[in-house]
This record gives structure tokens, C-alpha cells and sequence, in this order.
């Protein structure tokens, strides 16, 4: 299975590819690409690619994707310890969503904790479409799919139904 640095080189090449193709087709008229909607899709592959890898389920040890977030690694180690390596973190649907909900709840934790020490600290409103999550949204789940093909991870992992006993 590649390293991590294997994994940030698969994706960075990929994106530059990919990248380049979009831009000639931008250029050629094909497709009209937004400068919000190139932003947001880069910013949610990067993220994913070095800061919410698949295999921060590896992260109760030494990971690449764990040392990306620096003195706050330490943050993943419980979604180590709750996913086994190649498991439900590594399906393409739910495994991408389970580190958005960690991360939503280490987020709302630590907005809590602020609000208790220090009561008149409020949580900013910002408002947002979810229509304008989307290419985010789209390039994190991107990310982690060229993350599971090159792990050979294959798209119905998780999804197939127990083999029947033959016997009871
Ligand atoms: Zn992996």
C-alpha cells in the first residue's frame, strides 16, 4: 500500500492534470468553470489530500496525515482508535463523511468549552448555501477517492451484504 508521501505525490499529479485539462476546456469554451467554484473545489482537495487523509485512521501511531496538523494531532487519535485501518475510513461514501462529523464535533467541543469559560463569547454567524458547499464538498470526496484507487479500495467496499452461512 503507497505511503503517505506516495499519496500527497498520486493526488498533487493528479490535480495538476486535471487542473491543466479544465483550464484548456475553460479556454476552449467547452465548460464555464467559476473562479469561486475552482477555489472552493481546490481548497476542499487540498484539505483532504494532506489534512483529512483516509489514513488518519492510523493515527493512534505516526501518520503523514496526523503530522499535517502539527501540535494538534494528538486531536486524531481517538478516530484512530475508533477505525480500524481499511475500514468504514476507507469506504467511499461514509469514510469521508466520518471524519467531517469528527471534525464537526471536535469543533462544536471546543466552541463549547470557550462558551463555558467565558460566557459572553459568541459563536459567529456565518451563513452559508449549501449549494456553494458543493464543489468543497465534491473536491474532498474527490480527494479521498484517488487516495482509495491507489489503495486498491475498490467503490462497493463495506456495501456488500455478509456471505450467507452455510450452515446454522
Ligand atoms: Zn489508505
Amino acid at each position: 500500500m503507497p505511503s503517505g508521501r506516495t499519496h500527497n505525490l498520486i493526488n498533487v499529479g493528479t490535480f495538476a492534470v486535471g487542473g491543466t485539462i479544465a483550464l484548456f476546456l475553460q479556454r476552449a469554451d467547452v465548460v464555464t468553470i467559476s473562479s469561486f467554484d475552482a477555489v472552493t473545489f481546490t481548497v476542499g482537495f487540498f484539505v483532504g489530500t494532506f489534512l483529512l487523509s483516509p489514513d488518519l485512521d492510523l493515527a493512534e501511531g505516526h501518520v503523514s496525515s496526523k503530522r499535517a496538523w502539527g501540535f494538534l494531532g494528538f486531536l486524531w487519535v481517538p478516530y484512530g482508535l475508533l477505525f480500524s485501518h481499511r475500514g468504514w475510513s476507507h469506504s467511499w461514501i461514509v469514510g469521508p463523511a466520518t471524519r467531517l462529523v469528527y471534525l464537526a464535533i471536535i469543533v462544536a467541543l471546543v466552541f463549547g468549552f470557550l462558551r463555558l469559560a467565558w460566557p459572553t463569547f459568541g459563536v459567529p454567524d456565518v451563513r452559508v448555501s449549501w449549494v456553494s458547499l458543493l464543489p468543497l464538498l465534491t473536491g474532498y470526496y474527490v480527494s479521498s477517492w484517488l487516495h482509495l484507487m491507489a489503495d486498491g479500495v475498490r467503490p462497493d467496499h463495506k456495501m456488500k451484504l455478509r456471505p450467507k452461512r452455510a450452515r446454522r
